[in-house]
């Protein structure tokens, strides 16, 4: 059996270190915002290049959080891509602004900057581009768009920790960026928690209050917050594995490069593109096949794993269909139709990729 991640064996490696910090934390008893919370921020901080770093309860409330600092509110628009979670635009709803869908690049499945401009209004507040499966946005040109027409530029880090353009770390590019510690992410906890950076210390200071309750001293509120607070558990956890996240991120690039060898030149499979612009840190290995069905089939008899990321884009949800009537996005459509995603995760053996590849093998040259 090839499981799509296996968080065990992390667990299993870092076992005592984490058992030991965790019963000092428990019996330290500093259980919201203690000192295993602003130590990670700050080494996380450290870390990705950022001045701060704030801890919340979930990738999805560091969306809501990074976007409200920025002054997104009802009646706003920011621009996003429909191929993603749905969390990236739920964030964007929960504020009572308005997410619009641009299509992605062929290739890389990102926002495709060539296309965002013409989506831009008056309401435009922001854009949100997404580091789809650990793959860099091309951000330059995001980025020159957005001091044009005075946008904000939230990035949705959840895929990406530790990936980067030149030396520089995603979520250092825009105003904020939002990370995700949910288990299965490139860096993980054992529940729930998120994380927004930013080098604005007036958005740092709304972050803060905002996380606690509009709170910056206790019991005086000055604006209406959320209780969103990353906690000391998780943030024992985040400590242990950030000091070995670049050995993880290399296990999923040695991963995603013994599939490519492998995948090279069989029918009908396209794999993931890396361009070289920036460090890909394959948060997902997901290739294109117009055959996904028979290949799912065939890898689950074989007791291997694969899913599909993501079936249905954003704009052909549900919950979007009467804001989305008629709007076509052809790219995002035909990349949900055919893409597949296979095991990856830091420890995962090149036998183990040689077994899912001979399964793809053989059922495409037959
Ligand atoms: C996981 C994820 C989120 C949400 O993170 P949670 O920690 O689960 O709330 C947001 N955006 C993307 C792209 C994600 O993959």
């Amino acid at each position: 059996m090839i499981p799509m991640v296996d968080l065990r064996i992390q667990y299993r490696q870092l076992k005592s270190e984490i058992e030991q910090q965790l019963r000092r934390a428990l019996e330290d008893a500093h259980f919201i915002l203690g000192p295993n919370v602003r130590a990670f921020e700050e080494e996380a901080a450290d870390y990705l290049g950022a001045r701060y770093a704030i801890g919340c309860a979930s990738g999805t409330d560091a969306l809501q959080l990074a976007l409200a600092a920025a002054g997104v509110g009802a009646g706003d628009e920011v621009i996003t891509t429909p191929f993603t979670f749905i969390a990236t635009a739920e964030a964007i709803c929960y504020l009572g602004a308005k997410p619009v869908f641009v299509d992605i690049d062929p290739d890389t499945f990102n926002l495709d900057p060539g296309l965002v401009e013409a989506a831009v209004t008056e309401r435009t507040r922001a854009i949100l581009p997404v580091h789809l499966f650990g793959q860099p946005v091309d951000m330059e040109p995001l980025l020159e768009l957005a001091r044009r027409h005075h946008l904000q530029v939230i990035e949705d880090c959840a895929q990406s920790f530790g990936a980067s353009i030149d030396g520089r770390f995603t979520g250092t590019f825009g105003d904020a960026g939002c990370f995700s510690f949910f288990p299965s992410k490139n860096l993980g906890c054992f529940g729930d928690g998120g994380m927004v950076v930013t080098d604005s210390e007036e958005l740092a200071g709304r972050l803060k209050m905002l996380r606690n309750h509009g709170s910056s001293r206790r019991y005086h509120h000055s604006i209406i917050g959320y209780n969103s607070r990353l906690d000391e558990i998780q943030a024992v956890v985040l400590r242990a594995k950030l000091k070995r996240i670049d050995g993880y991120n290399r296990g999923r690039r040695a991963a995603a490069h013994a599939y490519r060898e492998r995948l090279a030149g069989l029918p009908g499979i396209t794999p993931p593109h890396e361009d070289g612009k920036g460090v890909h840190v394959y948060h997902q290995y997901t290739l294109l096949t117009p055959r996904r069905e028979e290949i799912m089939a065939a890898l689950g008899r074989a007791g291997i794993s694969s899913a599909i990321y993501y079936p249905v884009p954003l704009h052909r949800q549900e919950v979007f269909a009467r804001q989305c009537r008629g709007l076509s996005l052809p790219v995002s459509e035909s990349v949900a139709e055919r893409c597949l995603s296979l095991p990856i995760y830091p420890e995962l053996e090149s036998e183990q990729i040689h077994a899912i590849v001979e399964v793809i093998e053989s059922h495409v040259t037959s």
